[in-house]
């Protein structure tokens, strides 16, 4: 945002410098300590390796590719070496690096068997490796999915495995964004030793890993889902295709939880001697190890006391997995909340009852395709082909707080959990990972919420507030929406990711499309209230799309940014990933809501019900696997041959929907229909209710009195939103109105996009006995606020500068790094 936003690429464009074209990291093993007095995370990384096949061939390098970044510090005497060694290079950034050795698992004696057994077995084309080392490790990386508790336990013994004799440590060299690794004398890719133990400290002010306090003002720590992801946590293979298994010890003190993207349920050992606990978790499932997410600190789990007839009425031939997991964790988990008395939840709003009987439909789109499948990923234990998964619906689920969020978390969130699960479930069939850990993160956290394998992030501002009573039920849409929009991203985002990051939409356009039709379903609305409750959002939706495209930047505007050479890569794998860094792209939505009106539109083509059957079968192709627009789009093609009929094919849904800044035809047609439903009518008629009351209108005290006798209706949060953002495009609202506004609807008590609306109209009126509601929206949420920070500035009004100047100088130190830095450049 630096004066006119120009994007320069030095600085907006992410490198990915791994070399993953010649040699792919297939596990790691990590050990870390956290260490909170100094913010800074400790311990070992353990890489196993395996030689790509065609090990640089080039593939997938065409004239398009991006040039690799060059070293921003060049020394001399590592470069002229590099002509003769072969080089490791691996993404990092912001770590110090002590060590970087070669590990002998030959003294490993464990793996002495694996000379033996494997002997055979399809092993005999590859070419077999000169050293004993070379040739476990291949035989170890290659041990069948059956085989993967044995795999993991001599992953973790060979991660303690002394380091090689002779030769010494290995060289290596840090510049701005890598760690370039070479062992003295090896030219070759085949002679690379396929063990290392890198022993490296982190920076507290590295990006991929926040240090700050939680609402209880108590120190913690978490992955941030920073534009550079994990490389300033560990250093690994960035670019996607390098896909991997982990597992991961940490230790912490006792009185925090350790939370970690793995597949197990980890329960803490206490460590005696040293007053810390340890945790340990795996994943069997090869994931980018930019989903790696870890977040320690002393949050605490709700739990609920549920009877079993509230969570698993009606529903037939499931595991019931929530309530029995719940009634487990109680006993055995010592973080459980202690001092607050265990809530049972007087709103189960979600019963699963009838999500089965929805899928009736499905018989439309019988010609569809066969439910035989073979999975087309690498192997793994996949739950894909596990019949106990494909039955159930709600996958075992911890929810965690801060103490004073508890409360609210257990109350509003617990409940939905599992409805929401089997909702997504009954959507988009089989849970790609088989448990789930939701954590409410500290309010500096710039997004409502944010998913990785195993474990949802989700900001504060999506709990509602007092608000409860009349229309409770629907108060919880802000946070029920969200949680099924960080769901559907177990399916799209990550059980199938995007190849090239650049295709943002593939994963967050696909989740704000689901979220809808997944919360519907949590809530069994009737098809009619679905389509009207559809409708709505899609208005609110397009308003805020073309909002945006009106005011950013048209480079920033494109969902396929690289074109004909998306998923491209250079000769060793490295490339850019376009504007990543550019921090006005972070608070963009385009890739959201372009992509969600992409699938809309698609939708519209083939009927919701064929067009969501479609998305199983997609999920039955490509989980596992990472895709670019064209396998979702060529597959849709040829799923429905009529759409080539009616003229539409690839070329031109790239033209018109993902290669060009801007509005795209059908949505600037097709946005009328929106506004001819009867919730927004209702809204209307509210809305000139309230205009009627202006002072432009009608003046002096009868008119007031008048307007206090109106009666107003009840809307619901959506409703509110758009009422809010009509009214916003009023020139004037008289003082009485806007009080009258805030009492009618109860404002201060609403959820956090209603509030939004509410503070964008007392900036605009300069209503200054309701600045107090900004200042509160202002601290408390984060993930939303960094626009009005905007309108407070642009008014040019000195009461409302000071606003915006206190606000942010009690927030700036635990403030998201790219929020912090748009907003100083506003404010200050
Ligand atoms: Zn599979």
């Amino acid at each position: 945002m630096d004066g006119d936003g120009d994007v320069d690429p030095g600085r907006d464009d992410l490198p990915l410098r791994a070399n993953t074209s010649h040699i792919l990291v297939r596990h790691y093993v990590l050990d870390l300590d956290i260490h909170f007095q100094t913010k800074i995370i400790t311990g070992t990384v353990v890489l196993f390796l395996e030689p790509c096949p065609v090990a640089g061939d080039g593939n997938g390098a065409g004239e398009g590719a991006p040039t690799p970044p060059q070293p921003s510090q060049t020394d001399d005497s590592w470069e002229d070496e590099s002509h003769r060694e072969f080089t490791l290079v691996l993404d990092c950034c912001d770590l110090t690096v002590s060590k970087v050795e070669e590990l002998d698992v030959t003294s490993v004696s464990d793996m002495q068997g694996l000379l033996r057994e494997v002997k055979g077995e399809g092993s005999g084309v590859e070419p077999q490796p000169d050293s004993q080392s070379a040739v476990l490790i291949q035989r170890l990386i290659s041990l069948p999915s059956t085989q993967w508790k044995k795999q993991h336990h001599l992953y973790f013994q060979c991660s303690h495995a002394p380091a090689s004799e002779g030769g010494g440590p290995l060289i290596f060299h840090t510049d701005r964004w890598s760690l370039q690794v070479r062992k003295r004398g090896v030219r070759t890719l085949q002679e690379f030793p396929r063990a290392l133990r890198v022993c490296y400290e982190t920076k507290p002010e590295g990006g991929s890993v926040r240090w700050t306090k939680d609402q209880d003002n108590r120190s913690c720590v978490y992955t941030a889902g920073s534009p550079i992801n994990n490389r300033a946590l560990f250093p690994c293979q960035e670019p996607p295709v390098a896909m991997s298994t982990w597992q991961a010890q940490v230790r912490a003190p006792k009185e925090c939880v350790v939370l970690l993207s793995g597949e197990n349920q980890a329960q803490p050992t206490y460590l005696h001697h040293t007053g810390l606990s340890s945790w340990d978790y795996y994943v069997t499932m090869p994931m980018p190890a930019s989903t790696f997410t870890l977040a320690v600190g002393r949050w605490r789990q709700a739990t609920a006391q549920l009877s079993t007839a509230q969570l698993t009425l009606p529903v037939q031939g499931t595991r019931a997995g929530a309530s029995h997991t719940h009634a487990g964790s109680l006993d055995l988990n010592p973080f459980t909340n202690m001092d607050h008395p265990v809530i049972s939840s007087p709103q189960s709003t979600l019963v699963y009852s009838g999500l089965k009987d929805e899928k009736h439909s499905e018989s439309d789109c019988s010609g569809l395709g066969d439910d035989n499948f073979t999975c087309c990923h690498a192997d793994y234990p996949c739950p894909f082909t596990d019949p106990s998964a494909w039955s159930q619906e709600v996958v075992p689920h911890r929810m965690f707080a801060p103490p004073s969020l508890l409360q609210k978390a257990q109350v509003q969130i617990l409940p939905l959990l599992s409805g929401c699960l089997a909702a997504a479930h009954a959507t988009l069939g089989v849970h790609p990972f088989p448990r789930l850990d939701v954590l409410i993160v500290p309010a500096g956290f710039s997004s409502l919420g944010m998913a990785s394998p195993h474990i949802i992030f989700l900001s504060q501002s999506v709990l509602c507030g007092e608000r409860d009573g009349v229309g409770g039920e629907r108060d919880l849409s802000l946070c029920g929406s969200r949680l099924c929009h960080e769901l559907s991203h177990s399916w799209f985002g990550l059980a199938i990711g995007a190849r090239d990051w650049t295709e943002e939409w593939i994963s967050e356009g696909f989740a704000t499309y689901l979220e809808d039709i997944i919360w519907a379903r949590a809530q069994q609305l009737s098809s009619e209230e679905t389509e009207e409750q559809s409708k709505l959002k899609a208005l609110l939706r397009w308003r805020r799309l073309s909002d945006e495209l009106q005011n950013s930047e048209e480079q920033l505007q494109i969902l396929r940014p690289n074109m004909e050479s998306t998923g491209q890569v250079s000769e060793s794998g490295s490339s850019l990933v376009k504007h990543a860094l550019n921090p006005e792209k972070t608070f963009m939505q385009v890739h959201y809501l372009k992509g969600y009106f992409l699938l809309r539109f698609l939708a519209s083509k083939v009927g919701q019900e064929c067009f969501l059957h479609f998305f199983r079968l997609f999920v039955k192709k490509y989980h596992g696997q990472l895709i670019l627009s064209q396998d979702f789009l060529q597959m849709l093609l040829e799923t429905f041959p009529d759409m080539e009929r009616q003229g539409l094919n690839l070329e031109a849904i790239y033209a018109d929907w993902l290669d060009r800044p801007g509005i795209p035809k059908w949505l600037c047609e097709g946005s009328a229909i929106w506004t001819q439903t009867r919730l927004v009518e209702e809204v209307k008629a509210e809305v000139a209710k309230w205009i009627g009351l202006s002072p432009s209108v009608g003046k002096g005290r009868k008119r007031k009195k008048a307007g206090l006798k109106v009666n107003f209706k009840e809307v619901m949060p959506e409703q509110l939103v758009l009422l809010l953002e009509l009214l916003l495009e009023e020139a004037e609202l008289s003082v009485t109105s806007l009080r009258t506004i805030k009492r009618t609807y109860d404002l201060q008590k609403q959820d956090a996009e209603v509030r939004h609306r509410w503070c964008e109209l007392v900036v605009k009126h300069k209503y200054a006995q309701a600045y107090g509601d900004v200042e509160h929206f202002l601290i408390h949420d984060q993930a939303m606020g960094v626009y009005l920070y905007g309108e407070l500035m642009v008014q040019e009004d000195s009461r409302q500068q000071a606003l915006a100047r206190r606000c942010l100088s009690l927030v700036q130190n635990e403030m998201d790094q790219s929020a912090r830095r748009v907003v100083e450049e506003m404010v200050l």
